[in-house]
Parts: structure tokens; C-alpha cells; sequence
């Protein structure tokens, strides 16, 4: 096949939308960073003197769930002013368009929730839920900040951010969901997500073998551009909406 322009790409993916009932999205933090939401990797992506995989830990929590609290509060202090972009709102325009739509996401941030998504699967959990360390209790709690050490209205125990973090398992019910989705689509386009985090890298490729198209979309080529069908290289927010837009 010779080589395709950027916008060729985008309009074969588009027709191959218009052609199919059934999509799964996933997304990483390329979509959020448009937001102008930090990574917390690599350059610049320290907060005080420690690195996020200092402290997003459950070891670090049982040692000093103060100074956990202080960075997730700070953390929602940065979220809290930030808006959708034209890539999240062109994903909640999708859910209505096909008979079946899952949205996958590895953010925390909730900005898809915040652009209307409904129908997602959120691997990493969110950062404005609260899970309770004692009786397991999972409570949407969007204060900023809240209480240096927040407890359960329930049973009174230490509250936790209900996030995955490092060294942690996913929710095995939600992987299934997950592997439910993937084995069913017969379009996935992967957005924004360099494709080094697992389980969420090796999506792509278990969605093609199942026979689906596989399009990215990234800023620039990952690990995985060449093993997908298609790889369009761009901001989400603006190839999104195109995918979305009459004509
Ligand atoms: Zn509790």
C-alpha cells in the first residue's frame, strides 16, 4: 500500500467509523496534556523534592498518608481549573453515534467525564473519588482541598484516593469488562498513549488479532506505530472532531 498523507488516514478512518457499530476508544495522558494537565513523568514532573512514583504507592501511604494527601490535594488544586478539550468532547459526541461505544481511559483526571462521557471504563480510577481504607466504601468527594487526613462518614476510617497506584493490581471485574470490550469492536482507535503502560499497550494489538481496525493517534510514533492499521500522527483535538463532523 503506498504511503498515505495525514489526511488520507484521517478519512479512512472516518469511513471505516461510518461503517461499523461497534468502537471502543482508548485514551492516555496525550489527550489530557491538551488540557494542560502535567504528567508527573519525566522533565519537570516533580512535586517538592519527590517523584510521583515516590508517593503514588500504598507503601508510602501507610508511612506517611499526610504527606500522600498533601500531593493528591495538590494535584486537584492544578485539575481543578482545567476544561475538556475539542478531543474529549468529540468522544462524548461518539457515544450516541453507535450501537456500541466503550471508552477506555488510563486518566485520572475525570476531564472525560466532565465533556459528557458517560459509557467508560476508567483503568486508573479517578482522582475526585475517595475510597475508604476500612469498610472498602467508593464516594465521588470533588473538595480542595479536602481534610489532611479525610476520613469515611461511615465507619470512620482513613479515606484513600480511589486511584491505581504503582505496584497495585487493576480491578480484575473492570479488566473483564476491558477484554469483553476489546474482543467486540470492529473499530479501536488508540489516542494519546505512548503505548509503554500495561495492560493498556498491548490493547491495540489483541483488538487487531481479533480482527478489528486498529487506528492511533498520536503527536508522535510509538512502539506500536507500524503494528496498527493506521497511525495518524496529530493533536486529538484536532483530529477528533473531524472524525465527528458532517461531510
Ligand atoms: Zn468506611
Amino acid at each position: 500500500m503506498a504511503e498515505q498523507s495525514n489526511e488520507g488516514k484521517i478519512r479512512l478512518l472516518k469511513q471505516k467509523l461510518a461503517g461499523c457499530d461497534n468502537v471502543v476508544a482508548l485514551t492516555g495522558a496525550g489527550i489530557s496534556a491538551e488540557s494542560g494537565v502535567p504528567t508527573f513523568r519525566g522533565q519537570g514532573g516533580l512535586w517538592r523534592q519527590y517523584r510521583a512514583t515516590d508517593l503514588a504507592t500504598p507503601e508510602a501511604f501507610a508511612r506517611d498518608s499526610r504527606l500522600v494527601w498533601e500531593f493528591y490535594n495538590w494535584r486537584r488544586e492544578v485539575l481543578a481549573p482545567l476544561h475538556p478539550n475539542p478531543g474529549h468532547l468529540a468522544l462524548a459526541a461518539m457515544e450516541s453515534r453507535f450501537a456500541h461505544f466503550t471508552l477506555i481511559t488510563q486518566n485520572i483526571d475525570g476531564l472525560h467525564q466532565a465533556a459528557g462521557s458517560r459509557k467508560m471504563i476508567e483503568l486508573h480510577g479517578n482522582i475526585w473519588w475517595v475510597r475508604c481504607s476500612g469498610c472498602e466504601k467508593v464516594i465521588e468527594d470533588r473538595r480542595v482541598p479536602l481534610p489532611e487526613l479525610p476520613t469515611c462518614g461511615a465507619c470512620g476510617a482513613l479515606l484513600r484516593p480511589h486511584v491505581v497506584w504503582f505496584g497495585e493490581m487493576l480491578d480484575p471485574n473492570i479488566l473483564e469488562l476491558v477484554s469483553q470490550a476489546i474482543e467486540a469492536c470492529q473499530v479501536m482507535m488508540v489516542i494519546g498513549t505512548s503505548g509503554v503502560v500495561q495492560p493498556a499497550a498491548s490493547m491495540g494489538a489483541t483488538a487487531r488479532r481479533r480482527g478489528a481496525f486498529v487506528a492511533e493517534i498520536n503527536l508522535e510514533p510509538t512502539p506500536y506505530t507500524g503494528a496498527y492499521d493506521l497511525s495518524i500522527l496529530g493533536k486529538s483535538g484536532e483530529v477528533l472532531p473531524f472524525l465527528v463532523a458532517s461531510g
